[in-house]
Parts: structure tokens; C-alpha cells; sequence
């Protein structure tokens, strides 16, 4: 990305979608190259290096799953998944294999950018050096310290919450997967999210001023978690 805006790459076999992305990326002045099927895809992700990638999931050829593995095989590039409803399955195994988070069709260009921002902004803090601090809202994590407030009384945590808590914060605004979610927090081989639901609920009730209506630590329904960012 020097100097020039970002080139994004959007592979999608619909035109009716690749018209309204397309239009919304060129009015934010972001560059866009286009691709109809998955080979398509895999190709200009090789030659013209793009900086983001927009991927459906139901491609004419190979599906957007397969992309995505192929795709992590060499690059780390962030990868947002537009998927239909009804394919949670499909969309969670994307997610599990890399990709960065995911768009339910239909969306709107207020929550395509704000997820293209996320994207892009996890990424610069995945390449620097992360802060040791964390704040959304009134909610604050002092990494060095070990030490969570919110509006700035101590809050005390377990070990097994602060790790929770501080694994969503690392990705904050990214979704993360029940799965991903067990096998950082508690290790490979745990996949009991009745554990994960426990957890949550306990953390929600230290860090949320309304546990039942959560401000910080939102649900994905049937996919994960994800900790806001702003
Ligand atoms: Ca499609």
C-alpha cells in the first residue's frame, strides 16, 4: 500500500453483487479487480497482489471454502466471506480456516466498510508491534499489567476469563469462532462450547453493565463471538 489506495479483490459470481461492491469500494476511492469464479480468483491473488479479498462462497466452480485453504497455504492477506443465509456451516469452516470475518447477504456499505476498516486494521497490528493497552468504550485492558477496569474500577478476573477476554481483544471487531475460541482459551482437543457459553456468561456479568444486553462482548449467532471495537 504505498501511497496508492488499497486494490481490493472481489470474487463473486453474482453481477448484481459485484455491481453494489464494486460501487461502494470506487466511492471510498479503493481500487477494485473483479473475478466470476474461484480459478479466476486464485489467479489474481497471485499476479496482482490485491490488499484485501472480498470472497463469495458459492462459486460456479470451486467454492469459496477451497479458496480460502488455498489461499492461506502462502498469504496472510485479510479475506472477508459474503455468504448466503442459511449456510452457517459453510461460513464457520471459512472461518476456521482463515478467513478474516464474513458478510451476510443482502448487506449494506456501512457494514462492508466497517468490516473492511477491522480487516485492515488487525492486520497493521498483526505486522507492529501491539499495544499493551486496550481500550473500547469505558472498558480498558492493561496487558502489561494484567489489570482490567471498567470506568476505571478494578475488575478481578479469573485466569481462564482474563484469557478469554484478552484472545477476543486481540482480534477486537473480528469474529471469532466457537472453535477458534476453545482451542486458544483452553487448548486443542477441547470442543465442548456449552463451556465457552459458561464462561461468557460469567465474564459478561464482570465486564457488562447489562449482561442480558451486552455493549463489549457481542454474540454471532451460532458462529462465535466477537469483542467490539469501537
Ligand atoms: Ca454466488
Amino acid at each position: 500500500m504505498t501511497g496508492a489506495m488499497p486494490l481490493i479483490l472481489l470474487i463473486e459470481d453474482e453481477p448484481q453483487i459485484r455491481r453494489f461492491v464494486r460501487a461502494t469500494l470506487e466511492s471510498q476511492h479503493y481500487q477494485v479487480v473483479e473475478a466470476v469464479t474461484g480459478q479466476e480468483g486464485l489467479l489474481h491473488a497471485t499476479t496482482r497482489s490485491p490488499d484485501l479479498i472480498i470472497l463469495d462462497l458459492g462459486l460456479p466452480d470451486i467454492d469459496g471454502l477451497d479458496v480460502t485453504q488455498r489461499l492461506r497455504e502462502w498469504t496472510l492477506i485479510p479475506i472477508l466471506i459474503l455468504s448466503a443465509r442459511g449456510r452457517e456451516q459453510e461460513k464457520i469452516a471459512a472461518l476456521d480456516a482463515g478467513a478474516d470475518d464474513y458478510l451476510t447477504k443482502p448487506f449494506t456499505t456501512g457494514e462492508l466498510l466497517a468490516r473492511m476498516r477491522v480487516a485492515f486494521r488487525h492486520q497493521a497490528h498483526m505486522l507492529h508491534a501491539s499495544e499493551p493497552i486496550f481500550q473500547v468504550g469505558e472498558l480498558c485492558i492493561d496487558l502489561a499489567q494484567r489489570r482490567v477496569t471498567l470506568r476505571e474500577a478494578e475488575i478481578h478476573l479469573t485466569p481462564i476469563e482474563y484469557k478469554l477476554l484478552t484472545t477476543l481483544a486481540k482480534h477486537a471487531g473480528r469474529v471469532l469462532t466457537h472453535r477458534q475460541l476453545l482451542k486458544e482459551v483452553w487448548g486443542p482437543g477441547y470442543d465442548d462450547t456449552h463451556y465457552l457459553r459458561v464462561y461468557m456468561a460469567q465474564l459478561r456479568h464482570k465486564v457488562e453493565a447489562e449482561p442480558a444486553r451486552p455493549r463489549y462482548l457481542l454474540t454471532e449467532s451460532g458462529v462465535g463471538y466477537r469483542l467490539a471495537a469501537e
